[in-house]
């Protein structure tokens, strides 16, 4: 935990952007950067005379969400009208979900650090998005484009106390939303949004502060920089005798600071109530047994099998389950009939690394799994040391044959006859007095030159465990 002088209390509502063809209660398209105000209608306009359809889709969509999160699925839900007035919400309301919504009290476990954790989630509710207001060029447009397009709205109990937490349960949240294929988690096109809810206590024990609601932060660096100033800034006020206003702030990201965008709205304010053009939402069992036979394999238990069937550490796991695309590659490197933890320390740190050093990720990487595999299967069958498998990697870079092919090009198999390797270890033995002396008079450290010495004269060929075998024997016998 952090050394701060106080504790912070946070609780999140993240909107995700539903991946569906057409909008949450009428048939037109949602795809993202079409032209302006060109896939609207009378309904997402809110003409009067218009009626709202639900789109089933939603429905199920938000169904597969509230079971793979352990909700209670509501059989009967209502849809309310949230009342307010803003420029990019031509119907002077918002059609959402209030006092009855679709699904309750579930958790979303998340890895933090290498911890299993699980944060409550409160509720989620089906929602339609809002228009998009552009500034600037002397005047102001909207687009509205984007009205009426499906969201769900995940609220979580205050359950996160850092900002380690809130960033890993969000990357857990975009995962699993991936994963169920509802949306594509994109925070730069504002597919996956995120609101904080903050407040500081002296201690643990304290009751819960003053709340301050920061709003639609669309980065995982913004939300946690934005939590840390708000907090801060709360901290800072109390201890200068000041009260905290409960209300709701924007951040400013090139500033780094949060400011006041205007006092928080209670739910009296919006005057919610149901929606008198849409039913009550009835959703038939049979609806939810065939959203919960197509679960895939949720992100949390892919973890728990990486470490119990492959016995990867909590850590290793944590890695490779970060990113579907990355737990893929390495499911299919496993593939190729490799050991588990040797093809993970090579995926998840050498490979990654190579990527990194030349700027590529995953996705561009010329290095498929069979072909990683096969470098891993020569390290693990010793036929190369880990030390040649790296240049061999770095030349796989540079053209597409076989590890096999070009440890054979360079003639660089793993020496691992142990009269080969005795003889240049007698060798370095004989050229190197001094060093014999220091080791025997206790320099331990000494022992790593020789190492070094037999490698350099193998051009790292030796068998690392036969040369510190045959060198501890010469050294201390
Ligand atoms: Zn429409």
């Amino acid at each position: 935990m952090s050394a701060r002088p106080y504790d912070i209390v946070i609780g999140l509502e993240v909107h995700v952007q539903l991946a569906t063809r057409t909008k949450a209660f009428c048939a037109c398209p949602t795809a993202f950067g079409e032209p302006e105000n060109t896939q609207v209608c009378p309904v997402c306009l809110g003409m009067p005379g218009s009626l709202p359809v639900m789109n089933k889709r939603v429905v199920e969509m938000a169904v597969a969400l509230g079971l793979a999160t352990g909700c209670a699925i509501n059989r009967e839900s209502v849809f309310a009208r949230k009342n307010y007035f803003y420029p990019d919400l031509p119907k002077g309301y918002q059609i959402s979900q209030y006092d009855r919504p679709l699904c309750e009290h579930g958790k979303l476990p998340v890895v933090v650090g290498d911890t299993l954790r699980e944060f409550g989630i409160t509720r989620i509710h089906i929602e339609e998005d809002a228009g998009k207001s552009m500034h600037g060029g002397g005047g102001s447009l909207i687009d509205y484009n984007r009205t009426g397009v499906p969201l769900l709205e995940v609220v979580s109990e205050p359950d996160f106390r850092d900002v380690e937490e809130v960033t890993a349960y969000l990357k857990t949240m975009r995962r699993l939303v991936r994963r169920l294929g509802i949306s594509d988690g994109n925070m730069e096109e504002g597919s996956l949004r995120c609101d904080a809810n903050v407040s500081v206590r002296p201690t643990p024990a304290d009751p819960f502060g003053t709340r301050t609601e920061l709003k639609n932060i669309n980065s995982f660096r913004f939300i946690a920089r934005a939590i840390e100033y708000e907090a801060a800034r709360q901290w800072d006020a109390l201890e200068h005798g000041e009260a905290i206003v409960q209300e709701t702030r924007l951040y400013d990201a090139e500033k780094g600071r949060t400011y006041s965008m205007r006092g928080k709205e209670e739910a009296h304010d919006y005057r919610y109530f149901p929606d008198p053009d849409l039913l009550p939402l009835i959703v038939e069992d049979d609806l939810i047994e065939v959203q919960r036979a197509a679960l895939p394999e949720l992100p949390w238990h892919t973890h728990k099998r990486f470490v119990e069937k492959l016995g990867l550490s909590a850590y290793d796991a944590a890695v490779l389950t970060g990113d579907d695309a990355l737990a893929d590659y390495f499911e299919a490197v496993l593939k190729c009939d490799v050991p588990a933890k040797l093809a993970a320390n090579w995926v998840s740190s050498e490979l990654l690394g190579a990527l990194k050093q030349r700027d590529l990720d995953l996705e561009s990487s010329p290095i498929p799994p069979a072909r990683l595999a096969g470098l891993v299967a020569l390290i693990a069958s010793d036929k190369i040391t880990g030390r040649i498998a790296k240049d061999v990697l770095s030349r796989m870079f540079e053209s597409d044959k076989s590890a096999e092919d070009i440890v054979a090009e360079l003639g660089v198999t793993q020496i691992a006859d142990e009269s080969e390797i005795e003889k240049v270890v007698d060798e370095v033995i004989a050229e190197s007095p001094m060093q014999v002396e220091q080791y025997r008079a206790g320099k331990q450290q000494v022992f790593a030159y020789f190492v070094g010495q037999v490698m350099k004269k193998t051009r790292g060929q030796a068998n690392p465990k036969i040369t510190q075998a045959l060198l501890k024997k010469r050294l201390e016998g």
